[in-house]
């Protein structure tokens, strides 16, 4: 790719322009084919601010689905949107934390399976499909996956990096992966979007990139969408 201004808006979903000059996801994520609406942007995050965040998962194998339109998972004809996205890899493998944050919700009752939202700041990042379940003691919630020696209590704090769990099939799944969303003010974000944006801002980090730092930016939009109908 060259570095010419990439832009990608998602209609419907919170849309994003990522204005950066590296080499584009494109090749492992096939972006949605349904494109509309004007864009808007109310927010803007330039600078190195992704630097200290932590890739979210140990053994990551490869993308499987993208964030934004697909043919539904349960077969048929329909579109839904998938608000996250999933990143396969082995059964067991450590999740990490991907910004320090505090836990708003521990949960395995829904399609998301056993999972955890962490809030930092205005984003909220969710984990789906994880090993192990929710207990209750003394009124306080708490995922506990004993396999992999996690015990995480809603109300807790996260360190960026730190492991809050393992990959699992629980929920509506068909192998083993982390589903991972994000938010930002309630809108919907592509994380493949803030993966690209850590990794370049990683490598101008290491002085081994040539982009062009000063078109880095995330813009984030009002999303017309309040919930998943897919994870
Ligand atoms: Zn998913």
């Amino acid at each position: 790719m060259s570095n010419r201004r990439h832009r990608v808006a998602f209609s419907g979903a919170s849309l994003l322009i990522l204005g950066i000059g590296i080499v584009s996801l494109g090749t492992l994520l096939s972006e949605p084919k349904i494109v509309r609406g004007e864009v808007q942007p109310h927010k803007v995050t330039k600078n190195n601010s992704w630097l200290a965040a932590s890739f979210p998962v140990e053994n990551f194998q490869a993308y499987t689905s993208a964030f934004g339109y697909r043919r539904s998972a349960t077969g048929g004809a329909n579109w839904e949107f998938h608000g996250g996205l999933d990143m396969a890899a082995p059964q067991g493998s450590y999740i990490r934390n991907w910004w320090a944050g505090t836990v708003i919700k521990v949960g395995d009752r829904d399609a998301c399976g056993t999972h955890i939202v962490i809030r930092s700041g205005e984003w909220e990042h969710t984990y789906c499909h994880m090993e192990g379940h929710v207990e209750t003691a003394q009124g306080h919630r708490y995922l506990i996956d004993r396999a992999g020696g996690i015990q995480i209590w809603e109300g807790q704090q996260i360190p960026t990096g730190a492991r809050i769990g393992s990959v699992g099939m629980t929920g509506r799944t068909t192998g083993p992966h982390l589903h991972w969303g994000l938010k930002y003010a309630n809108n919907y974000v592509d994380p493949a979007l803030v993966l690209r944006e850590m990794f370049s801002q990683q490598q101008i980090a290491r002085g081994n990139s040539t982009v062009n730092y000063q078109q880095s930016q995330v813009i984030i939009q009002e999303s017309k969408y309040t919930t998943d109908s897919g994870y």
